[in-house]
Formats: structure tokens, sequence, C-alpha cells
């Protein structure tokens, strides 16, 4: 599909400068819509989303700095670049431009190659800063987001799970963890016609679950590793864990992936590990010890014949 050429939105009271700059930018490819005043020139870009506005300093109802200021208040207009044209070109009017948000400022007489210019290079540019918020945008997700699963990755446990045991210290509440890991793995990947493909499907599907279970503000669940899961409970007493793990496990029993080669059952199944307490600043309680407990309690469940939940207390 063609790109459609960029969208002006000029805002000039003078009916006569209006169709002047109109005639001019037409003759590059721009579409352009016109206000007659600050109110209007606000609806219009609410409406109409241009690339850029071009403003009028001196305007009835509402003056162009004004509705500048206005302007930069509005949300997802971050990045709209306002070129204010007037023919206030004194010190205090240039203060205020800036000062209101514009990005830029021409006066009248305008200078027609100047504002060619200008216009190309301030659409221009934020194009280009658009761009770049995109892509950081989807650099901050591929760094927080597990690819596999969609749920949060390793990094971003780490983070929250710091985050969160400060915030559990200064309110003195107890932090809970539990750590999932899917029983016998290996098995169901080497199982006959099944493969790391399947074996990824029923990742996905797992991580599902165990995301629909860790629903409350500031509970997280990531994927730790491999096939191993972890979710952070918040302000949550070991037996809110303890109801939150046998949730998980009875909800991936529910979803009945076969899993012809487990010891265990006829589907797929978790072992969890579950520990909680309440954060301090002695050696004996950091974020790394809650993890350490909760893998105590999880190899325990392991070891007591899988698809079960253990318990390691902290405090
Ligand atoms: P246990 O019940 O003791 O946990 O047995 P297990 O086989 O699950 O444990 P083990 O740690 O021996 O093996 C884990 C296996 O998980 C290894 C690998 O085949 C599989 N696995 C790990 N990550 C992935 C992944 O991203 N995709 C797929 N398909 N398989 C994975
Ligand atoms: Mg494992
Ligand atoms: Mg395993």
């Amino acid at each position: 599909m063609p790109k459609a050429s960029p969208l002006i939105l000029l805002v000039d009271d003078e009916n006569m400068m209006r169709t002047q700059i109109r005639r001019f930018l037409e003759k590059g490819s721009y579409q352009i819509i016109e206000a007659t005043n600050g109110e209007e020139g606000i609806e219009a870009c609410i409406r109409f989303q241009p690339d850029i506005v071009l403003l009028d300093g001196m305007m009835p109802v509402m003056d162009g700095f004004e509705c500048c200021a206005h302007l930069q208040a509005l949300p997802g207009s971050d990045h709209t670049p306002v070129l204010m044209i007037t023919g206030l070109d004194d010190q205090i009017s240039v203060d205020r431009a800036f000062a209101a948000g514009a990005t830029d400022y021409i006066t009248k007489p305008i200078h027609w190659a100047v504002l060619r210019q200008r216009v190309r290079r301030l659409i221009q540019q934020s194009q280009l800063l658009k761009q770049l918020e995109t892509a950081t945008k989807m650099f901050q997700r591929l760094a927080t987001v597990d690819a596999l699963t969609q749920l949060a990755n390793r990094m971003m446990l780490d983070a929250h799970l710091d985050q969160e045991w400060r915030r559990m210290m200064r309110h003195g509440e107890t932090l809970s963890l539990i750590l999932c890991d899917v029983d016998l793995f290996k098995r169901y990947n080497d199982a006959e016609g099944y493969g790391h493909r399947a074996g990824d499907a029923c990742l996905r599907q797992v991580a599902n679950a165990i995301g629909a279970v860790a629903k409350r503000p500031g509970d997280l669940a990531a994927r730790y590793g491999g096939e191993e899961f972890a979710v952070i409970l918040p302000s949550t007493p070991i037996d809110g864990a303890v109801k939150v793990a046998e949730m998980i496990r009875s909800s991936v029993h529910a979803l009945q992936i076969k899993h012809p080669n487990s010891s265990v059952s006829p589907y797929v199944t978790l072992s969890l590990g579950v520990t909680s307490g309440i954060p301090d600043r002695t050696l004996n309680f950091l974020p790394e010890t809650l993890i350490t407990a909760a893998d105590k309690a999880l190899y325990e469940a392991k070891a007591k014949g899988r698809d079960r939940l253990c318990i390691h207390l902290l405090s």
C-alpha cells in the first residue's frame, strides 16, 4: 500500500494567510487541513492526528501560545512537531513559544524557502523519533518477555523479586515464591512423534495456565528457564501461596496434555516448591534465599514422587 502523504494542520485566523500557505505547501506532497483558532486547532489535532501543526501566534478565542501548551498535554501527541508562525519576533514571544513547547519558530512575512525546509525537516525528525520509540518498546519487550511463552523472563523475574522483596520489608509483610517444574519433560520431548516442537507447544500451554492463576496486581509469573516457572506472590502468607500452587497444579492437570512416557500420570504434571517469609536485612533472608528455599521444596517434591507440592518455610 502506498504511504499516505504527511498531514499538515494549519491554524491561523487570517483567511488570506491560510490560503497562501496552503497553496504553497500543496506544491509539495502534503495533505492540509485548516483551523481558524486555537480551540478548533486542538479539536482538529485530536480528530486527525496530523504529522505537524503550523500555528499562528496571534489569534482570537485562544492564541497560538496557549494552544501550543494544550497540544503538548494531549495523549499521543508527544512527537507531533509544532511550528509557530507569527509576526511577533521579539525576544519575549520567542521565549514564550518555546516555553509552550513549540518545536520551532518562523516569523511573518514568511520566507517561503525556509518554511518548506523547516516543514520537511520537522516531519522527518518526528517520524524518526516515532520509529525510535517503536524500536525501543520492542527492545524493552524483548528484554523482559520470554519469547516462547510470553511470560516474564528471568531478568524481569529477578528485578521484580528484588523490588517486591524491598517493598515487603518496608511493610513488614510476607513474600511468597512458587517454583514449578514440568515432570519428566525430557521424556516428553523424547516421546515417539513428539519432539522439541511439541515440547515447546506444551510449555506454552503450561505457561498460560500458570499466568492465568497469578493475576493479582503485584503477582508475577515468569519462565525461570527451560521447563521451570516461578511465581512471585507479594503480601501473600504461606496458606495463600499453597492455594495458588494447588490451583496451578490442578489447572495443568485439567489441560490433559498427554504424556505417554511419564511414570507419574498419563498427562503432563508439575512439581512445585513453595516458600514464604517476611524479608529482613539479615543475611538469613535475601531474595536469593527465597529462591534457594523454593528450590529445596521443589527438589523434595521431585524426590517424593513428583506431581505434588512441598513447602520450605523461612520464618
Ligand atoms: P524432572 O521430573 O526431574 O524435572 O525431569 P525432567 O526430564 O523434566 O528434567 P531434566 O532437567 O532432566 O530435563 C529437562 C528437559 O526439559 C530438558 C529438555 O529436553 C527440556 N526442555 C528444557 N527447555 C526446553 C524448551 O525450551 N523446549 C523444549 N521443547 N524442551 C525443553
Ligand atoms: Mg528442570
Ligand atoms: Mg523437569
